[in-house]
This record gives C-alpha cells, structure tokens and sequence, in this order.
C-alpha cells in the first residue's frame, strides 16, 4: 500500500499514474479538507470531490473540479433567479454535494460521509480526507481577508497575498495515521505546499509521524523551470516565507520527506539530507503521469517497507 497526500489538481494528476501501476486497493490518498465550505445546496469539499471523480474516472480534466461532460442547468438557473453562485457548479457535482450535507447533517463524520460516496461510485482505493475536524486556510490580501474560492474565482488570483492562516486546530481522520504509518512509502505530490500540503502536516501528530519515516518519504515539486504549473502557488510561497523555487520547497519540506523530486529543465541543488532526483515532472499525458509514478516507485525498490 501507498499514501499520497493531496490538494485537487498537481498530485490528482500523480494519482492517475499510480492507478496505471497499482490496483486502487493498495492506494490511499490523505486529502486537504482547508478549503471546504457549506453552501445552500449542501456540503463542497473540493479536494475530496477532485479526488474521488480521479479514482472513479470521473474527473473534468480541463478544470481539475467537477465531472466530465455535466451540465450546467441549475446553476444557470439559479443566476436566472437572481441567485449569485460565483462557483461554476454542475448538475452531478450537486448531486455529490446535496449527498454529503445530507449525511454529515445525520451525524456521519466527512470520512464516513467520503467512504459511502466513494463506495458509490465505485471507488476502492482509500479517500481519506485529512480531518472530520475544521480547519480553514484563510487569506489575507491588499482586499482583505477571503477564502480560495474567493481569491482564486471572484477575485482572479489578482490581490496580494500578505498572509496565509490555517484557522482552527484538529485532530487527523481516523485512518489518516495509520495510513501514513503503514505505506511502504508516502508520496507527498505537486500540490500547492501552502494551500494543499501545509494543511495536512499541521494536523496533531503528521509531521512527527513522517518525520520517523522520511527516509521512505518523497515529495514531488509543483514548480517546474521557476514557475508553478498553474496556479497563484507562487503567491502563496512568497507570503509565507518560503522561496519560491524548488530548493525553497526542497527545505520546507526537509523534515518530512528525505527524497524531493525536479524536473529535468531545473538545476540539481542539493539540501542537507534530502536526495534530490530528476525526471520529467509535467503531467500531461497519460504517459507522463504512468512515467512519473514509475520513477518514484523506482526510488523505493528494493528498500521497501
Ligand atoms: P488545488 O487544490 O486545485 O490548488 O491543487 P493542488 O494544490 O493539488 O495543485 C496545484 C499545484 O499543482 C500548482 O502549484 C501546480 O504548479 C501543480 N501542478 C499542476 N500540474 C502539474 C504537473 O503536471 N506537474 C507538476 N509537477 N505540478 C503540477
């Protein structure tokens, strides 16, 4: 079994190389719940969702949210009735969101609410998102204080970012330290370390917990040739003090993961205990992403737990 930690775009794309090499039995995903949020049809967690629709094949790949070729016909009417929805949501997106407010209103925890749905649709790898607990990224711009959604959406990824703030304190999901403890390694992926990654290894007991294993702890780099792939990452690294480079993120992420990955297009670095590997770290064929998986299955062959 393997666990990666995920947001909802650069290690979803990883994810779909991991499902070329492994059954989905043997894979387990922790996911960043910081950006989940009610709204009046139910319950979003985008990250999860993303997550989900990736294992169940589901996935509109041109946004990274939502499913493949849903439509839009509620939410056009909602605009209609002079409803502001800013996000842009499908009809079947809905549907999974109307679901799990209906089962965290009855008393289910996120994780069970994300077994069921998963299960529903098919899923058998383990979704695990990182908390049944609240904890929110929250961003400070030159416009004030907003959400993702709101910076990323309504306002362009334009503003400023002068800070970003984790509000609330949790405990990890059940499965997520067990998880964490019993893959044979753990691949924190290209997400966004602030946004994405940063949420998870602030929950009670993670980073201690990779921290004893980082030998068999790789993260892969969302930058590639100085710039994020996509994304404000850039933004994110900046007003949290980390460089924005992949060294930057090679020494934020030191006491976790012993072994980072760069693209072939950046210079080798090296960083105190971590093993800096090179490969071709941009995923947009079915290829690349079956490619990159197999080269950091390659880093832990024969030393496997
Ligand atoms: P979010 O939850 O939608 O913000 O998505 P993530 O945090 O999971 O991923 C965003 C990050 O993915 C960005 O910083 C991108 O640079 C990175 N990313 C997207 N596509 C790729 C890719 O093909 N390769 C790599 N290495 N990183 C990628």
């Amino acid at each position: 079994m393997i666990t990666l930690l995920s947001g909802g775009t650069g290690t979803p794309k990883l994810l779909q190389g991991f499902m070329q090499l492994l059954p989905q039995r043997e894979i387990a995903v922790v996911v960043n719940t910081a950006e989940d949020v009610w709204l009046p049809h139910g319950h979003l967690s985008p990250d999860v969702d993303t997550v989900v629709y990736t294992l169940a094949e589901l996935i509109n790949e041109e946004t990274w949210y939502g499913i493949q070729g849903d439509t839009f016909a509620t939410h056009e009417q909602l605009l209609r009735l002079g409803f502001e929805e800013f996000m842009n949501i499908g009809d079947l997106d809905r549907a999974t969101h109307i679901v799990r407010g209906e089962l965290l209103r009855r008393g289910l925890t996120l994780e069970e609410a994300t077994r069921r749905i998963s299960r529903a649709l098919g899923v058998q790898a383990r979704v695990l998102p990182m908390t049944n607990g609240e904890v929110r990224s929250v961003i400070r711009t030159d416009l004030g204080e907003m959400n993702l959604h709101e910076f990323l959406i309504k306002h362009g990824s334009a503003p400023e970012v002068l800070e970003v703030k984790l509000v609330g304190e949790a405990r990890p999901c059940e499965g997520c330290i067990s998880a964490l403890e019993e893959a044979e390694f753990v691949v924190i992926g290209p997400s966004n370390p602030v946004t994405s990654i940063m949420p998870i290894l602030s929950l009670e007991g993670v980073r201690e917990v990779l921290a004893d294993r980082r030998e068999s702890v790789v993260a892969v780099s969302p930058l590639v040739g100085g710039k994020p792939v996509s994304g404000p990452a850039d933004k994110f690294l900046r007003a949290v003090g980390i460089e924005p480079t992949p060294r930057g993120i090679a020494e934020f992420y030191a006491d976790v993961a012993g072994h980072f990955v760069i693209d072939l297009r950046d210079e080798q670095f090296s960083v105190g205990g971590v093993k800096v590997h090179r490969t071709g770290i941009i995923m947009k064929t079915r290829e690349d992403k079956r490619r990159l998986a197999e080269f950091i299955m390659g880093i832990f062959a024969g030393g496997r737990r």
